[in-house]
């Protein structure tokens, strides 16, 4: 049985400096709000000010144009199965 892949994104929303990138190319996934800064849907804030969401491998590539799209590089994507920082 193969589990599915999963990737943990991390997103730091005290450093977004709401370019609106990330709503641009994901609007899917991430929206702008009243503060003039994004949110990161379906996630959960962790500590102050850093959310999370658990994706699946089908998700990744949405996600990844978000992260690469942010000109602050507050969006952090993890492969949970390796550990491995994928972006930045
Ligand atoms: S692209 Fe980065 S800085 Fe711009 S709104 Fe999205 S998270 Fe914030």
């Amino acid at each position: 049985m193969v589990e599915a892949k999963k990737y943990k994104i991390i997103y730091d929303r005290e450093g977004c400096i709401g370019a609106a990138a990330c709503a641009a190319v994901n609007a899917k996934d991430w929206e702008i709000v009243e503060d003039g800064k994004a949110n990161l849907l379906q996630s959960k804030e962790v500590s102050k000010g850093v959310w999370e969401r658990i994706i699946t491998a089908p998700e990744l590539k949405a996600h990844l144009d978000a992260a690469e799209s942010c000109p602050v590089r507050v969006i952090k994507i993890i492969d949970l199965e390796t550990g491995k920082q994928l972006y930045p």
